[in-house]
């Protein structure tokens, strides 16, 4: 509290006199009044007298310089129990200047002002101290402090939903290229990166780069990566390639215990498993297969979000051009085993398209897909928010009409008003039917 009053808080330097040899100034008294919040000290001098006030620690001091200045008698001393002084002291300096000392109990912030003569007082200096530490300076602290903490507890409880997401390849493994040389590795680092920072700017969720470069990683330690970060969700990115260089349009991937369900996927999945041959290392044969087993046992909840989540990205791949597959596909991608973490892999477009492999190049481009991924991502989320997130906690209501139930009734019920209820589920009149779901805005 005393650190920084060794700083001159306030120098007030004032020309006495401009007459050559003025006559030295004198202090007749010092007066105290303390108030609540402050003390008032008053000093009665003969004329306007030039001071400096500053503030010393360790032991805490008030110190007042007068030019000039000499006392006529001992200045008064506060009372014993103060709050603020425990005594002043004074002392000439060379032949005409005087120090005055105030010895404090606590800091304090001194204010201070010259007065002119009234009818019952000559010149004053008043010096205002005002208590760092006063009760309602206390009070206050101690609500910021429970009011720091109550929020500390809340963002402990509510935590971001965080995505994985996987920028396929990398390093040495470039991928699938293009006719006109184009990496896929760096294309979909690119997008990655768009989708990262799109996510990151949503409240409530964060993003987790899975590569954060130019190099590669093992595909069992892409999700290790998502799982250490405690990944919600798993996106791998990529960008397609096939023999025809007519093909075009994207795809999403769900895994399926069963093998790829087409050709092409078949062919896909092969493509996207022998990165780890490029990796350098094959794993043991008979542990992926116990690890396969183990996995597909607890994964069908996880498959089921990963279709909800690829259905929704999917929707908005249309909206931004050509789909591959209309449906979302299977296969037997490595990276989207994991037994608790849904998760899918995005086949943003053909980069043996010429077409294709130009808009991937595109920044602008990139940033559409970046945000046709994210915008499923995020619808997803909205409709299975997981507990204790900030999604879950802004997650709008849903209410299912029963018999002899009013738009009225149920805006009344909710503390909404039937407008908003109405512009929600865009309902032209007030007409509603049994068994109809409506979402409820938060009121
Ligand atoms: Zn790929």
């Amino acid at each position: 509290m005393f650190k920084n009053s060794n700083i001159i808080i306030g120098i007030m330097i004032l020309l006495h006199s401009l007459v050559g040899s003025a006559q030295q100034i004198t202090i007749n008294s010092l007066r105290y009044w303390t108030a609540p919040d402050h003390t008032r000290m008053v000093f009665d001098v003969t004329d306007t007298v030039p001071h400096q006030i500053f503030l010393l620690d360790n032991p805490a001091r008030l110190v007042i310089d007068f030019s000039d200045t000499k006392l006529k008698k001992q200045l008064s001393q506060p009372p014993n129990n103060h709050p603020l002084f425990s005594r002043v002291r004074s002392a000439q300096r060379n032949k005409k200047d005087l120090r005055v000392v105030v010895d404090l109990k606590i800091g304090v912030t001194p204010k201070s002002f010259l007065l002119n003569p009234n009818k019952t007082y000559g010149h004053r200096l008043v010096v205002d101290l005002f208590a760092k530490d006063s009760t309602a300076v206390a009070l206050s602290r101690k609500k910021e402090n429970i009011q720091k903490r109550v929020t500390k507890t809340l963002k402990k409880q509510i935590r971001d939903i965080i995505i994985a997401i996987d920028a396929g390849h990398g390093g040495e493994d470039s991928g699938a290229r293009g006719a006109a040389g184009t990496q896929e590795k760096k294309v979909v680092f690119d997008i990655s990166r768009k989708l990262a920072a799109l996510i990151n700017k949503k409240p409530g969720m964060k993003a987790v780069m899975v590569r954060k470069g130019d190099y590669y990683i093992k595909l069992r330690k892409r999700m290790e990566i998502a799982r250490a970060a405690k990944a919600d969700l798993f996106v791998s990115i990529h960008a397609d390639a096939f023999k025809n260089s007519k093909v075009k349009g994207a795809s999403v991937f769900t895994v399926s215990n069963h093998g790829a369900s087409s050709e092409a996927a078949r062919w896909l999945a092969d493509h996207e498993n022998s990165a780890d041959l490029v990796g350098g290392v094959k794993l043991a044969d008979k542990e992926d297969m116990l690890a396969t087993v183990l996995m597909d046992l607890s994964q069908t909840a996880t498959k089921e979000a990963s279709r909800n989540v690829a259905g929704n990205i999917l929707k908005n791949f249309r909206n931004i051009g050509s789909l591959h597959k209309r449906s979302v596909q299977k296969a037997g991608f490595m990276v989207l085993k994991s037994p608790d973490i849904p998760s899918i892999l995005v086949e943003t477009a053909f980069i043996s398209n010429p077409t294709e492999e130009r808009k991937l190049r595109s920044g602008k481009h990139q940033q559409k897909m970046a945000r046709a991924i994210f915008k499923g991502v995020v619808s997803y989320f909205e409709q299975y928010a997981p507990t204790n997130t900030y999604f879950a906690l802004n997650a709008k209501k849903r209410h299912i009409i029963s018999r002899g139930e009013t738009l009225s009734g149920i805006a009344v019920h909710y503390g909404v008003s039937m407008r908003a209820i109405k512009t929600e589920n865009a309902l032209a009149g007030n007409h509603i039917r049994v068994g109809q779901v409506l979402k409820i805005p938060r009121g």
